[in-house]
């Protein structure tokens, strides 16, 4: 649709323009720096940074039921640069021109309502939202979305030039990083690092195809880490962790896209969000908290965080009495939810920042952590994708959440859920081997229930003697023979009835 075809009104806001403010606030000791350079944490205190419009109050002079209709019209736009994360560009980064944007397919990953079977076995409505559907097949996407399109942003303004990104992963971030890096070639190149066989096979092929350079480093992600922290603060390079405050601004997308996915009505609804690094739960308050400042939403919907025993620092913070909370890292286990096998989350200070508003908003609590066993976390999985989803492990971990919080009544059944899929399922399809095949190490404590355990059936009758391979084909009567043998043998298996078909 053209520009001259929207009604009057939203003509003047529908293409966003280059606005606003935006500088790096530090956590800590509540500076403010400028962001014409790359921060990762405050000069003055080593805390971590969030970025802030400071003129916000121009975004308030629009009432948000105009608001609603600017979005709503916009997604009818076919500009490549808005049909991403920064279709909310107001939100997610008002001072970068539409021509640096990178938009690679991201955002706008469908939610996807469970069945009836799934519905009654959660005693409560919900959905999963995809973002598995993201170029790289994980969430992860947004914030690279947005931390590289600042990087363009800088380099067309020659700030900079000859970047090197950089990252430590759990696998998904080199992914996106990799990917967005790649296409910003040749003036932008990557390098990642990963903890050795840490990764799934199919993590690690990805930075390998994206032309990355890939390190793999003994011990696991929170020992990468220390390392890339080092060489960001003795080398001239771009950190793509979520240290960089730039990712969490992308990332904010995926609440605003749940908003207006409800007609921006969030009552009575729980969001559902599996916690490694803490990044996403970051953005999915901060965008909620945005939204609801400027009037666009008039309830905060509920967030739920979800930890592996196996990995839980958030869950044990939240547990302690408020008056003596102090967080401490833990040395983590084994676990399929392997994104987020995190001791030590980077992004901890801005979650206990954020909780404390989110809940204060309202009066009333809104952020609950719960805790789910492997086992639940691999039975989620498994049933999820039985029911039509493509949830990876992470996505097992949300319903596994769910479950948990419906049953300590931190959910009520009248409530209607959004499960984050984080990832695609192919991404750890490893794990639903191992399961399948009943070859968890027992460190996993993850026993397959016999109902969900599949395994391919391979068919050759005893009384064929010539069977076709590659290069060999068969004569007529002995593939005939191989053809009518083999669906005999597979009719019989499936107790299939006599017919034409
Ligand atoms: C990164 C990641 C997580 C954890 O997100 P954080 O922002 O680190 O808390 C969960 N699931 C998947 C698939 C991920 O890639
Ligand atoms: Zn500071």
């Amino acid at each position: 649709m053209k520009t001259e075809d929207f009604p009057k009104e939203i003509q003047p806001f529908l293409i966003p323009e280059k606005k606003g403010e935006m500088i790096y606030r530090c956590l800590g000791c509540e500076r403010e720096h400028g962001i014409e350079k790359l921060l990762y944490t405050c000069p003055d205190c080593g805390q971590v940074l969030l970025i802030d419009d400071t003129d916000a109050d121009r975004l308030r002079a629009i009432p948000g039921d105009l608001w609603r209709r600017i979005f709503d019209y916009r997604r009818m736009l076919k500009i490549p640069a808005v049909k991403g994360i920064y279709l909310y560009h107001e939100f997610v980064g008002p001072v970068i021109p539409l021509e640096s944007v990178v938009w690679l397919g991201e955002g706008h990953t469908p939610m996807v309502e469970a069945n009836g079977i799934m519905q009654e076995k959660a005693g409560m409505r919900f959905y999963f939202k995809n973002d598995g559907q993201n170029p790289s097949a994980s969430f992860k996407d947004r914030g690279m979305a947005s931390a590289l399109s600042y990087i363009r942003f800088l380099v067309q303004g020659g700030h900079v030039s000859d970047v090197l990104a950089i990252c430590a992963s759990t696998g998904d971030t080199s992914a996106a990083a990799a990917l967005y890096a790649a296409y910003l070639k040749p003036h932008v190149k990557s390098a990642v690092l990963l903890p050795h066989q840490k990764v799934t096979p199919q993590q690690l092929s990805q930075p390998l195809g994206s032309g990355a350079t890939v390190f793999e480093i003994p011990g696991v992600f929170d020992d990468c880490m220390k390392v890339v922290e080092h060489l960001a603060e003795n080398y001239t390079v771009a950190l793509l962790n979520s240290k960089n405050a730039w990712r969490i601004l992308g990332q904010e997308s995926y609440s605003y896209e749940i908003a207006q996915d409800f007609e921006y009505d969030m009552g009575g609804k729980v969001m559902i969000v599996p916690i490694g690094n803490a990044g996403n739960i970051t953005a999915v308050m901060r965008g909620f908290l945005k939204f609801y400042d400027v009037g666009i939403i008039s309830t905060l919907p509920k967030i739920i965080g979800v930890q592996s025993a196996h990995a839980n620092p958030v869950y044990l913070y939240y547990q302690t009495p408020e008056s003596d909370r102090r967080f401490v890292p833990v040395t983590v286990r084994p676990s399929v939810a392997q994104a987020a096998m995190i001791g030590n989350p980077v992004s901890m200070p801005r979650v206990v920042h954020l909780t404390d508003i989110y809940n204060h908003k309202e009066g009333e609590q809104k952020v609950f952590v719960v805790q789910v066993t492997e086992q639940a976390i691999m039975d989620g999985e498994l049933l999820a994708n039985r029911n039509g989803h493509i949830a990876c492990t992470h996505g097992g971990e949300s319903l596994a959440g769910l479950m948990e919080a419906k049953k300590q009544g931190i959910i009520e059944e009248n409530e209607v859920a959004v499960l984050d899929s984080t990832a695609h399922a192919l991404k750890f399809s490893g794990f639903q081997e191992m399961y399948f095949e009943n070859r968890f190490p027992l460190e996993f404590e993850i026993s397959p229930r016999p109902d969900l355990m599949n395994a391919p059936t391979f068919v050759q009758p005893d009384d064929l003697e010539n069977v076709p391979a590659p290069g060999k084909s068969l004569g007529n009567e002995d593939f005939e023979r191989f053809v009518r043998r083999t669906a005999e043998t597979i009719a019989k298996e499936l107790d299939l009835k006599d017919g034409e078909g």
